[in-house]
Order: C-alpha cells, then structure tokens, then sequence
C-alpha cells in the first residue's frame, strides 16, 4: 500500500488526510486550525475511529507538520498533494513542483491574494519537511482552462485581458470534475457523452456545465465571488454596486469588497448564519428572513443551471454535491421546483433517502430532468492526481 499526504493550506488553518489512492482510503484526516495564535490545535481522526486532539501554543505550519509526521508513526508516504486555489492560465492540469512552478504559483497572487500565499506557506513547509518525496500542486482553476472564451471572456475591453489577464477562471475544479466522473459511473454511460450540470454547494458554491467530461462553462469568475449565492459571499451583483455603495457608506472599494465576502450571502440575508442547517431550522420555526434566504439561495440556483444550459446541447443530469447538495433534501426540493420549465419533477421519497451514505436519483421516473446526489471527495482527486504523478514521471 502507498499512501498520499493531502494538504490543504490556509493562512491560519491546514486541512491534511493521508490517503490510499487505489481505494480512496482516507487511514488519518486531520485540521489544525489557528495557527500561529496561543490557542492554535491539531485534531486528527484515524480510520479505525479513534481521534486525537492536542494544543500546540504558537504553533506555526512547520510544527503542524511535525504532529503529522508523530502521528503518522511508522506510516510511509510516497508523494504530497497540494490543493491550491488559483492556477491562472498558466496551469491547465496537475504539475511537479519545482522552483519554476512556485515561482507560477507566486505570480498568481494577484489573481488570489488571500489563498495562493497560503497555499504557498503549505508547499513551502511541506518541502522542507518531507523532502525526499514528490510534491504535485493540484489546481481549483485547472479543470475549467477547458472553457472556450466564448465563456471565459468578460465583455470588457479585450485589453484587459492581454494586459492583466482579467477574465473568468472557474473555481471548485476538482469536485466537478470527481462529481461528473462519479456521475457518469452511476449512469453506467461515458463521460465523454454526457452532457451535466454539476452544483458544488458548500460554503463556497459553484455549478458548471460539464460537456463529455470537459468544463464548458461555470458560474464562479475572476474571483470565487461571481455567481451563486453562497454562505457569506454576495455572488453576482450589479457591477456598480461598488461604487454606490462606497459613496453611500463612505467607505474605499475594499470595504464594499468585504461586505460582499463576508458580510453578504445567506448570512446577510437572512441576519442569522451562513449556516444551511440553522436557516432551514429556523424558517421551519417561522423565521421570515432565514426562509427568504433560502428561497433566493434555490432561486438563483435554478436560474444558473438554466444559464449553463447555453453550454450544452441538451442536460442529461444535474448532480447536487458539496455540504448543502449532499445533505439538504429541502434545497434540492425548491431548487427543482424552480427547474419545472426543464420538466423536472422531484421523487420525495427519494430525495429524502439520499445523503452522505447514499448516493444516486432524486426526480421521479417520468421526470423531465434527472436529478442526482453524488458526495465529493476533493481529498481524493488530489491524492488521485499526485499518484500519477509518481507512476508516470520517474522520482529523481
Ligand atoms: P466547505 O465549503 O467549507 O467544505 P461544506 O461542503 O462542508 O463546506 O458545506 C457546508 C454547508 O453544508 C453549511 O451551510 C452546512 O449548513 C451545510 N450542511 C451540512 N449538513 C447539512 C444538512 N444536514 N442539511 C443542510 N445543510 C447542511
């Protein structure tokens, strides 16, 4: 057996499971969390269902990578996976990393200064750390680079993006790349003949229009605010809201910037969380703002799964996954409802059953639209990506 270290790098937070590549195996999942502060801990969860807990005061990402390393005892890894967020237009797949690929990673910041640093700090740790084994960098943006610039292009000056590379990059690749492939499996039918509408649904959310297993469009642009709504991201808005609401607020645009990250979505909406479950409890016990917030979250939800539509020629399936998707029969309920145009029609018994332990059709048999719920595993398409890594390019 070889196992696959995966690693997920914040500016505070690291995210690792080391994983079996053949099986999908997951043996240690771990989060360390608030790094570099005196309360920062690592929690970490092994197959066999125990788990662990320490606190490491001050503890940056090197000593969280020393944990891993105690905690994994006699365990080998073969190889690093790297999640990290933005690959630009210079990564179109999976790559090695070297010093030149680094320096790649570096000149995206602009495209994504809060994640490719982070991302960085990770790879950087990890490199010294386990030093004798491969490292991949495995890219959100990479799986959309199939995107033809009908769909990637804003209608603003074309210079614009010669000069500065300003266009849509898609985000959450991975899982709708793993959630079509997983699909398309279910259907017993090939990628490359199925043309689906993938819904990622967490706290960041994202649809694509997957066509014979490539992206051909998706919601999420420049930055993983465009499009949906999400849990404290606005998503799409009137492009001048920025400078009406830095007049009315007296505030620069990075303050308008912020309101629509973190202070926007289901959370401003509804003025209670950006947490799916509490909404939904809370609009169940009558709380007007948390069911309008649900309501433009399925809304608007529908409205981009018909926009995506444009990219292909017909839907063979919708596929909810991530957090919502997964678990949220009440979302995929409304959600369809307002896909009765496509002539989708929900099997409630179904969408009832379908959850994290199983996966599969939501509409009815006479259905306009099949729907399905298919969990994620970005952990795994990294884990994936970095093993073929290691059997096709040879270790030096
Ligand atoms: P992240 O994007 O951080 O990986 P997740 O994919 O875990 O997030 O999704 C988090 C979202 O999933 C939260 O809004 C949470 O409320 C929602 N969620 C998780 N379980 C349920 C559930 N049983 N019903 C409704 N929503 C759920």
């Amino acid at each position: 057996m070889s196992f696959i270290l995966v690693i997920n790098c914040g500016s505070s937070s690291l995210k690792f499971s080391i994983i079996d590549p053949s099986t999908g195996e997951a043996k240690i999942q771990g989060l360390a969390e608030r790094l570099s502060s005196p309360g920062a801990k690592v929690k970490t969860k092994f197959s066999e269902g125990t788990s662990h807990e320490v606190t490491l005061p001050d503890a940056g990402h090197i000593e969280v990578l020393e944990e891993i390393l105690h905690e994994m005892g006699g365990l080998k890894i073969v190889g690093v996976g790297h999640r990290v967020v933005h690959g630009g237009e210079a990564f179109k797949d999976s790559v090695r990393i070297d010093e030149e690929v680094i320096q790649g990673i570096e000149d995206c910041r602009e495209l994504a200064p809060l994640h490719n640093p982070a991302n960085l700090i990770g790879i950087q740790a990890a490199m010294q750390k386990f030093s004798d084994v491969p490292h991949v960098a495995v890219f959100d943006t990479a799986f959309h680079q199939a995107m033809p610039p009908r769909a990637y292009l804003y209608a603003v000056p074309y210079g614009l993006y010669e000069q500065y590379k300003v266009r849509r990059y898609g985000f959450h690749g991975t899982s709708h790349y793993f959630v079509a492939g997983e699909a398309a499996r279910l259907l017993e039918r090939p990628i490359s003949e199925l043309h689906m509408i993938t819904a990622h649904l967490g706290n960041g959310c994202s649809a694509c229009a997957v066509k014979g297993g490539h992206s051909g469009d998706t919601t999420m642009g420049l930055t993983p605010l465009e499009g949906l709504v999400m849990g404290t991201r606005s998503g799409d808005v009137d492009p001048n809201l920025h400078d009406f609401l830095a007049r009315r607020l007296e505030t620069d645009l990075a303050g308008v910037t912020d309101i629509l990250n973190r202070e926007s979505g289901l959370l401003g909406l509804s003025g209670l969380s950006n947490d799916m479950r509490t909404l939904l409890q809370a609009a169940d016990e009558g709380n007007g703002r948390a069911g309008l917030a649900v309501e433009v979250f399925c809304y608007r939800l529908a409205k981009a799964i018909l926009g995506l539509g444009a990219a292909l020629d017909r839907i063979d399936a919708v596929i909810f996954t991530g957090g919502i998707g997964e678990n949220s029969s009440p979302v995929r309920a409304r959600t369809l409802n307002n896909l009765r145009v496509l002539g989708a029609k929900i099997d409630d018994g179904l969408n009832q059953e379908h959850g994290k332990s199983a996966r599969g059709r939501i509409t009815s048999q006479d259905s306009g639209l099949l729907a399905l719920v298919v969990p994620t595993n970005e952990e795994l398409v990294i884990a994936r990506e970095t093993d073929r890594f290691l059997t096709s390019t040879p270790v030096q």
